[in-house]
């Protein structure tokens, strides 16, 4: 992709042009019009995040309409074997909603040019950006994966430190795509999170961590460890969802304390949500941990207002303490912060000996990382427990 820039008064194409690619506009502004019996017919003013020219791009015609920039403009251009190979791969439902669209778009833009009309009033091209299609793809991809199971649940370890021995496990989602192999959900909780998907995806997990600690139990592992279940904010809006995990541990007779939750510190938005869900965990004895520690805005109001048991120090203090005197020096005064309100201190990526070796001579209480274990299917967990 490359950038293209225009002077007012300047023209990106114009009627008749062969269709050769689409451009998105970073700055400026730019009129779409057409001629018709001498009339000049304005469609649509766009202007920043706005597409142009992607209607003859995706069904290659010449283009029905000109561009001409009103204000100095900075545009990215997206050739066309881009876009095609995108719309080509995407979902059939998706491609054929847009060519849809775009039949439409041609009827209106014909029948206004046959009546003259619309030359003061600019309409709207229906241009949807072009990250919103790909997103759209994603989504329906992903509510796919979802009712074929394709989610799958992995456990990472955690470490109690002085104890030796592992207290429990974090549940983290992994999508087996059949063409992509596992895919982060780095990659998908966000969009998730936007469509609401997060909701029955974070019902899956639930119903997966607890057929986990039924598997656990009948290993014979005991004591039975605990699974920490990682829970969006969108999800503590919906009604019922501490309920729901009661009825469900409660049903396949796993006691509570074997569940825990972790509310993400940076994407916490309404306190009195997330106090309300705290209480409610507190009264029926789940334990719930602050995650991602140090990485949001206002973490230290959340400390002092909310009531965490656990505090989970995000990665980036070890990645940057061994080499770094202030991030050792931070991390120190985290520690002692988190035992000042009485929790306990857990560190994730915890990745090398010398970095367990701060952890403990800080006093920490739990760590977790690629040293202890790297996340894992429950198989591999049993596998490892019978050995040991
Ligand atoms: P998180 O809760 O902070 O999870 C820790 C992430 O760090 C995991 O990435 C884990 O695989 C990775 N990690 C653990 N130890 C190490 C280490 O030693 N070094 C390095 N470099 N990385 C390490 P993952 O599994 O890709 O998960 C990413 C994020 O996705 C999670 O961050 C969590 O916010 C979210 N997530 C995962 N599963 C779920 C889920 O079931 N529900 C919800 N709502 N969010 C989830
Ligand atoms: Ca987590
Ligand atoms: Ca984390």
């Amino acid at each position: 992709m490359s950038r293209r820039t225009l002077e007012p008064g300047e023209a990106l194409f114009k009627e008749g042009d062969p269709p050769t690619s689409a451009f998105l506009i970073e700055r400026g502004k730019v009129r779409i019009s057409a001629e018709r019996d001498g009339e000049n017919l304005i469609l649509a003013d766009l202007s920043n995040g706005d597409l142009v020219g992607e209607m003859a791009v995706i069904d290659d015609s010449p283009r029905t309409a000109s561009a001409v920039a009103l204000e100095p403009c900075v545009l990215l251009e997206i050739d066309r074997a881009h876009l095609t190979e995108r719309i080509g791969h995407s979902d059939p439902i998706v491609r054929a909603l847009l060519e849809g669209q775009l039949k439409r778009y041609r009827a209106a833009l014909a029948a206004m040019q046959g009546q003259g009309v619309g030359s003061e009033h600019p309409v709207s091209t229906g241009s949807g950006d072009l990250t919103a299609i790909v997103k759209i793809r994603l989504e329906a991809n992903l509510r796919e994966a979802l009712a074929r199971r394709e989610l799958d649940l992995r456990l990472q370890p955690i470490l109690d430190i002085a104890a030796g021995r592992i207290a429990g496990y974090e549940a983290l989602v992994r999508w087996d795509h059949p063409e992509r192999g596992p895919v982060s959900p780095a990659e998908f909780i966000k969009l998730a999170e936007e469509t609401s998907l997060i909701v029955p995806i974070g019902e899956y997990m639930l119903d997966a961590a607890i057929a986990a600690l039924c598997a656990l139990r009948e290993a014979g592992v005991s004591p039975l460890p605990y699974i920490s279940i990682n829970v969006s904010p969108r999800q503590l809006r919906e009604a019922g969802l501490i309920e729901r995990l009661l009825r469900r541990a409660s049903d396949a007779q796993i006691p509570v304390e074997s569940i825990r939750v972790e509310i993400t510190e940076g994407m916490m938005l309404d306190y009195a949500q997330v106090d309300d869900v705290m209480r409610r965990c507190r009264d029926a004895g789940i334990h719930v941990l602050l995650d991602d520690f140090g990485t949001g805005f206002s973490n230290l109001s959340h400390l002092h207002q909310l009531d965490f048991d656990t505090v989970k120090i995000d990665q980036s203090f070890p990645r940057t303490m061994m080499t770094n005197a202030r991030a050792m020096a931070l991390m120190d005064a985290i520690v002692k912060l988190v035992h000042a309100i009485e929790a306990q201190a857990l560190v994730e990526g915890i990745e090398t000996q010398e970095q367990l070796d701060v952890l403990r001579r800080l006093g920490v209480r739990y760590a977790q990382g690629y040293l202890i274990g790297k996340p894992a299917p429950i198989a591999d967990i049993i596998a490892a427990a019978r050995v040991g």
